[in-house]
């Protein structure tokens, strides 16, 4: 009796979870996210390779998220960042590069489309003016102003400092002569995060001897 209740009460949190709009395993996470939440310095933002069980890079993460997948067991540190996470009951290494240690079929999809990862497509840099700045401290700038007619997509979403969308405001970009976009805004595929794994890669050593797994041909 009593194991049919709780299973039916499962059933039911699983189901309220699937309408939040959680997908996996949502009780590991939450408990695991309540432990590591209390941590909110940068370091849990620092960018994360992940490996397929194959060794294959196949994504980039905050440290934060990298340690919940190594605290569930889905995937072990195979770099440290040197710095240790000291908590009440666990020292954890902050990791570098993780590798999943279940294989996993990548779909030929196109990331969900949010503020974080187009954030993540531009490298956090304003793309009028190339500054570099914290996720805080960027806005997302509509090249066609949505009072135009932009709608909100990967092509027509950029990263862009405050001072840049003061400066455009409601204007095209042709009637801007002192503006111009750095790169053509794409949608952010598997391939464009290979890429941005090679540029951040190329400053960090330990991610270094993973990210040339394949060949690939040219951005
Ligand atoms: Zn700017």
């Amino acid at each position: 009796m009593q194991a049919s209740i709780s299973s039916k009460m499962r059933k039911q949190r699983a189901t309220a979870n699937r309408h939040a709009g959680h997908h996996s395993s949502p009780r590991l996470t939450t408990e695991l996210d309540v432990r590591i939440g209390v941590f909110r310095q940068p370091a849990m933002q620092t960018p994360v390779l992940v490996l397929n069980a194959s060794y294959e890079p196949i994504n980039i993460c905050g440290a934060r998220r990298a340690l919940v997948l190594v605290l569930k067991g889905v995937a072990r540190t195979e770099e440290e960042q040197g710095a240790v996470l000291h908590a009440a009951r666990m020292n954890v290494a902050m990791p570098s590069v993780i590798r999943l240690l279940e294989y996993r079929r990548i779909p030929h999809q196109t990331r969900a489309l949010s503020r974080k990862n187009i954030l993540l497509r531009d490298r956090n840099s304003c793309q009028y003016c190339g500054i570099v700045l914290t996720a805080g401290e960027l806005t997302l700038d509509h090249v066609i102003p949505r009072s135009r007619g932009g709608l909100s997509t990967w092509e027509n979403l950029v990263a862009c400092c405050h001072d840049c969308n003061r400066r455009k405001g409601n204007q095209l970009l042709h009637e801007l002569t002192e503006m111009k976009l750095q790169r053509e805004p794409r949608s952010f595929s598997l391939h464009t995060s290979r890429h941005i794994m090679r540029m951040i890669g190329s400053a960090d050593p330990s991610w270094r001897r993973y990210l040339y797994f394949e060949s690939e041909p040219a951005a």
